[in-house]
């Protein structure tokens, strides 16, 4: 099998008549817009998109590439910075049409096709005061944020987005639709919370929910990069000593009108008096230069990042989990970020742990349940013929302070690392999943993910 194999014209016709969603070849009109993804490093031109109406027609897909060897991607909401939500020559399953949510308020549980977003799954179970652990751009899908780990603002209360999934209906290479669930096909729910497409296409998830808002406390401070030490110092006790419903993430960034700052953005999952009270430290060291830290509608803390990173520009991101921020390593982020190359670019601190570190390593493939903190470098730009000098600041930055790291990646963070950066996103699980893999994907059918070869 190879990714550039053409579909023929015969096959693509006869498909037409099995499936009812939409098929777009290339020179069809939509073509264009259903091949595009949200970073614009990745022009792919997979040889047929398959947008599909429901979860028969991604089996229909699925038989349909394995009978003639081509790969498949799948398109959940297109923001992987990999750009593995597409592909050269092979099929992409457009996902997007399945968006069907149903919240269950009694059981607090929702039903999820996979082609929905955060945003829109936000917004359905806030109209029952529920939420769970989901990304925090509401543009991402639900799907790989999920399959791949899931930070949010609700990890350290109620886990990661992939403890949260109770069960998930997959579509297997082999054409087959399974549920994956404690007590269906475990094997198959333990490797799919952590592998990406690597064993299968998700259709729908059932997820857990909880109680959460309708209003949370939540925003951001600012401060001038000069006292970028001072404050990550500041940000480091204050995470340590943070009750599980908190969360707060650091970033260094430029302002609009062109100031170099460090921000921290924080979100209390709490009644808002407790959130009150546990924001009051942000809003009282330094003073910030700006506070936009208020009780606001937990859909809009869900949304605080998505107009700093539209859909269109280049993105490259590298990341490394951490133990600690040590005073060492944090003098290496702000000498670091000064050397930025664009006004879009960003380095970003997330706080981990809470009720996310005390689920075991081996319960899920998500392995990194001892981090406390990811630091991911973002660069973004809107020239490609300037990339060269972004990409060198990114890699850079994150060998300066590889010696920091605990080893692991977040797979969802992953580009191009290669076989030794999915060695580092599945860590101790390798081993296990790449079995899953030979016993559900011997054929390496779905590889455009962090891809885990199988052994045969
Ligand atoms: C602006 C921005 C903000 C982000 N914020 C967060 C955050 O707060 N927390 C966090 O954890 N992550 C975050 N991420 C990273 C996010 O987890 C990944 O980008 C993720 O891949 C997005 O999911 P998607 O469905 O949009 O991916 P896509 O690009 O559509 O797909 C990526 C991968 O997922 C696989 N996949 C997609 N759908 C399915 C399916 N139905 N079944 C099986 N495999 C599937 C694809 O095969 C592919 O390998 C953010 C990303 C961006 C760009």
């Amino acid at each position: 099998m190879n990714g550039t194999k053409a579909v023929p014209a015969a096959a693509i016709a006869e498909l037409r008549t099995q499936t009812r969603g939409e098929l777009f070849a290339p020179g069809d009109p939509g073509y264009d817009e259903a091949r595009s993804l949200w970073n614009a490093m990745h022009d792919l031109r997979p040889a047929l998109v398959v947008r599909c109406a429901d979860a028969a027609d991604a089996v229909t897909a699925v038989n349909f590439a394995r009978g003639l060897e081509i790969p498949v991607a799948v398109r959940g909401g297109g923001h992987n910075v990999s750009g593995s939500g597409s592909c050269d020559g092979g099929i992409q399953l457009d996902l997007s049409r399945l968006n069907r949510i149903d919240v269950n308020p009694t059981e607090r549980t929702a039903d999820v096709e996979a082609g929905a977003t955060w945003g829109e799954f936000d917004q359905a179970a806030q109209a029952h005061g529920l939420a769970t652990t989901g990304g925090i751009c509401s543009r991402a899908g639900v799907a790989d944020v999920t399959l791949g780990g899931g930070f949010g603002w609700l990890m350290r209360k109620h886990g990661l987005a992939l403890d949260n999934m109770l069960s998930a209906n997959v579509v297997t290479a082999d054409g087959r639709m399974r549920t994956a669930s404690p007590t269906e096909n475990p094997d198959l729910y333990f490797g799919l919370r952590g592998s990406q497409s690597n064993l299968g296409i998700v259709t729908s998830f059932r997820y857990q929910l909880h109680p959460v808002g309708p209003l949370v406390v939540a925003g951001m401070v600012l401060h001038p990069i000069e006292r970028g030490r001072e404050v990550l110092r500041f940000y480091r006790d204050y995470t340590a000593a943070a009750a599980d419903e908190l969360s707060a993430w650091a970033a260094m960034l430029t302002s609009p009108d062109g100031h170099k700052m460090i921000a921290i953005l924080a979100c209390h999952v709490g009644p808002v008096e407790a959130g009150r009270g546990a924001v009051e430290p942000l809003r009282t060291f330094g003073p910030p230069v700006m506070d936009m830290i208020q009780p606001m509608p937990y859909v809009n803390a869900q949304s605080m990042i998505d107009q700093s990173f539209p859909s269109g520009r280049f993105n490259h991101w590298r990341s490394h989990l951490l133990s600690a921020l040590g005073d060492e390593l944090i003098d290496r982020l702000v000498d670091g970020f000064a050397a930025f190359a664009s006004p879009f670019s960003s380095v970003l601190i997330e706080h981990l742990g809470g009720a996310m570190g005390r689920v075991p390593a081996g319960q899920t493939a998500f392995p990194h349940r001892s981090a406390n903190y990811d630091v991911v470098i973002m660069p973004m730009w809107t020239d490609a013929a300037g990339s060269e000098s972004h990409l060198r600041w990114a890699d850079a930055l994150w060998s300066a302070i590889q010696p920091f790291s605990t080893g692991g990646i977040y797979v969802n963070y992953l580009g191009d690392e290669g076989e030794e950066g999915v060695r580092a996103a599945y860590g101790s699980n390798y081993s296990r999943l790449a079995a899953l893999k030979d016993k559900y994907d011997p054929g390496n059918l779905f590889r455009f993910n962090q891809n885990i070869k199988p052994n045969r």
